[in-house]
């Protein structure tokens, strides 16, 4: 019997730079172009736990094309895994982010053996590699020392972790030689790599969940899954999580149906190979969706995809985002970018993405009763939602959008191979 395979490469599109002009600012093209000049022919390697579900994955389709148009060698690859594995690296995702639940010695010893194998599937020969999240951490310690660069980017908020879960892993980040995190906050205070870059994440216009989509096709296809289009429509766009608090979006929608009769709920959420606490907090929502058939839930197993996400998007008068703890939602730009109107839990990276004051581009809330008031405000008052929104797309196009966040990853690949002989192969990725 052959070995298993250990890493998957995923394979992207190819993405031209030029369909980004007209859609992003002009400036923020030119600095891209400019600042990837310096490093055509770089190698580098993304290494992820899934190539679908949830924010990473998405970020990832987008960069790794839009690296490679820039001339950067820019390869994925996904990690394997057995369920045990990925239940051990959920509990450490939300240990990281403050939950109670450790691992026991069982779940450690399995993390590293599985970080070991991947580690020992890894070809060399990259200048950089990045590796996103826990799942891959510990990956690196099992790789000898050689010439690569490795960056550990962590997509979520790190600020406060379980003590027990740090403690172990904590020895595993040592060698990293800079780490990646949303905002200086996430940062734990003894994080044991000195250089430290801060990226805000982005999102891609030319995702298709991000392109326009004619406002006749978006009404199709959400009236082909059931939705009544002559009803107000309240969505939450995410994973099931408990981070992301699905049962206080009902219990928000419950109460926004007292001054809303006919409100519609569509919960819209993605399964990820790495997610097994998914499947329970799915089939809960399905229990209260069989109790009133106003609640809607949808997943990408019963085809709800890219196009789908995008329509709800995009003709939602409200898109909730109730998360707890979040490093960074994307759901929240990209329905922004729609101009639709957004409340969203006051949590992580959320307030940097939705802006506070009079330029906010979204409402921040704290708790069920609030982001009921909010939602309710917003239904009862058009004109102002319309406002909003069209705030939240301006605030997106300034700052979320993904050439900005190229740019950023550009600048750490510079300093972290400044120090080097000339980087790469200079006739390789000739765009
Ligand atoms: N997503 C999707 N289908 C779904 C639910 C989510 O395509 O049913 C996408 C969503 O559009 C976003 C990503 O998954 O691009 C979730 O990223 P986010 O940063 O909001 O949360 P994460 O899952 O990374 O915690």
């Amino acid at each position: 019997m052959s070995a298993p395979m250990l890493l998957h490469d995923v394979v992207v599109g190819p993405r031209d730079l030029a369909a980004y002009e007209g859609v992003v600012p002009a400036a923020a093209l030119a600095d891209v172009r400019a600042r990837a000049e310096r490093l055509r022919g770089l190698h580098v390697l993304h290494l992820s736990a899934t190539p679908y579900g949830g924010g990473v994955s998405e970020l990832l389709r987008s960069s790794v094309p839009l690296l490679r148009a820039l001339g950067i060698d820019a390869q994925w690859k996904v990690i394997t895994g057995e369920p045990a594995f990925f239940e051990a690296t959920k509990t450490i995702h939300n240990a990281l982010q403050g939950a109670p639940d450790g691992l026991d010695d069982e779940q450690r010893e399995g993390y590293l053996r599985t970080s070991e194998r991947n580690a020992a599937a890894l070809s060399d020969g990259w200048d950089i590699v990045v590796a996103h999240d826990p799942q891959t951490l510990a990956m690196r310690a099992f790789w000898p020392e050689a010439d690569e660069r490795w960056i550990w980017r962590c997509h979520i908020d790190t600020s406060s972790p379980n003590p027990d879960v740090w403690a172990f892993l904590r020895p595993y980040l040592e060698p990293f030689d800079a780490a990646v995190f949303t905002m200086q906050e996430f940062a734990p205070p003894d994080l044991p790599v000195a250089d430290l870059h801060l990226i805000p994440p982005a999102i891609d216009p030319l995702n298709p969940k991000n392109l326009r989509l004619p406002d006749t096709t978006a009404r199709q296809v959400l009236a082909w899954i059931g939705i009544d289009l002559g009803q107000p429509l309240m969505t939450q766009v995410s994973r099931f999580d408990p981070w992301k608090d699905p049962f206080g979006v009902l219990e928000a929608y419950r109460l926004v149906r007292e001054e809303v009769p006919g409100l519609q709920l569509a919960m819209v959420g993605s399964m990820a190979l790495d997610d097994p606490q998914a499947w329970d907090l799915h089939r809960r929502l399905q229990e209260e969706s069989a109790k009133d058939p106003r609640i809607r839930v949808f997943t990408n197993l019963t085809g709800v995809g890219n196009i789908e996400v995008n329509a709800f998007q995009r003709l939602s008068d409200v898109i909730v985002q109730k998360s707890i703890r979040e490093g960074f939602g994307l759901v929240v730009s990209e329905a922004m970018w729609k101009g639709t109107p957004v409340v969203a839990g006051r949590a992580g990276g959320i307030p940097m993405q939705v802006g506070e004051g009079p330029g906010a581009g979204g409402v921040l809330v704290d708790g069920v009763e609030p982001t009921a008031r909010a939602v309710t405000e917003l239904l009862l008052d058009p004109d102002r939602a319309e406002r909003l929104g069209a705030r939240g797309r301006r605030r997106v196009r300034a700052r979320f959008l993904l050439p900005r966040l190229i740019s950023d990853w550009l600048d750490v690949f510079d300093t972290m191979v400044a120090a080097r002989a000339p980087v790469g192969d200079a006739a390789a990725g000739e765009p």
